[in-house]
């Protein structure tokens, strides 16, 4: 496994990183995943405690295209690995050698649609257990009794950055052996509530502009892109100065 660096992030390069996944659950040997892109970087510049949890997390993919293009700009030949994608790759995989799996996340109904539909996609999938993302203090007492029963192989954890984050930081010696990855707002794709950018967009590298019509209201949180592209800038013409 290779690792680069953005502005001060670990990125991991593998070859296949659901075949490196699925070795992990295998093995029982468990992992926390971090789907990385320009927000979250940005986001990590201000929180440190999410800083801090994506230097430690076991693999960190070049989720969005500014990663990707950035790392390219560096002479590193690597391609995007959507988290979705990823995550779809796993769960299939899962499905195949019934490893079980827990989602966590999304509007009420939300995860249960999800369900529904890998159910009837993998006849083999095995679901140890789902809760929606809008939890309570005792709620959540409650889920995280559940997952030191159940212990999942598979935990699927959609609560948004960078609550995602430290939430899977918080509780993962729950389930030490369980691969963990946070995958933002996937259920609400997987379960028909929004849809993905068509391929165009996401070829072109503006799956943010398709992401902008759908959300309007992400426009602000939006402002850390060209923020993010300011910043790598400054850093390239840093390292060359130094050369
Ligand atoms: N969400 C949740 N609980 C919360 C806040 C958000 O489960 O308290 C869910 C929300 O329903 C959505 C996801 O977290 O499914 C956040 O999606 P978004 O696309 O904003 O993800 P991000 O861009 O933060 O990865």
């Amino acid at each position: 496994m290779r690792q680069f660096n953005v502005l001060g992030l670990p990125v991991h390069i593998q070859d296949s990183y659901s075949a490196w996944l699925a070795q992990r659950l295998q093995n029982k040997q468990g992992a926390h995943v971090v789907t990385l892109n320009a927000e979250m970087t940005m986001q990590a510049r201000q929180n440190f405690d999410l800083a801090s949890v994506v230097k430690q997390a076991d693999l960190v993919v070049p989720d969005g295209s500014g990663i990707v293009l950035y790392l390219r700009s560096q002479g590193e030949d690597i391609n995007r690995c959507p988290g979705i994608e990823l995550a779809e790759q796993i769960v299939a995989i899962a499905a195949e050698k019934r490893w079980s799996i827990y989602l966590l996340g999304g509007a009420p109904n939300v995860v249960d649609t999800v369900v529904d539909s890998w159910r009837q996609k993998w006849a083999t999938i095995t679901i140890a257990g789902m809760h929606h993302g809008y939890f309570d203090a005792d709620l959540e007492q409650q889920i995280c009794e559940q997952l030191q029963t159940l212990q999942p192989d598979l935990l699927l954890v959609g609560l948004g950055v960078p609550r995602q984050e430290l939430w899977i930081q918080k509780y993962r010696h729950l389930c030490p052996n369980s691969v963990w990855i946070g995958v933002g707002g996937s259920f609400d794709i997987w379960s028909g509530k929004k849809t993905r950018a068509p391929k165009w967009f996401a070829n072109n590298n503006l799956e943010w502009l398709y992401r902008l019509y759908q959300e309007p209201w992400r426009w602000r949180r939006m402002l850390s892109l060209p923020h993010f592209v300011w910043c790598v800038t400054k850093e390239s013409l840093l390292q060359k100065a130094q050369k």
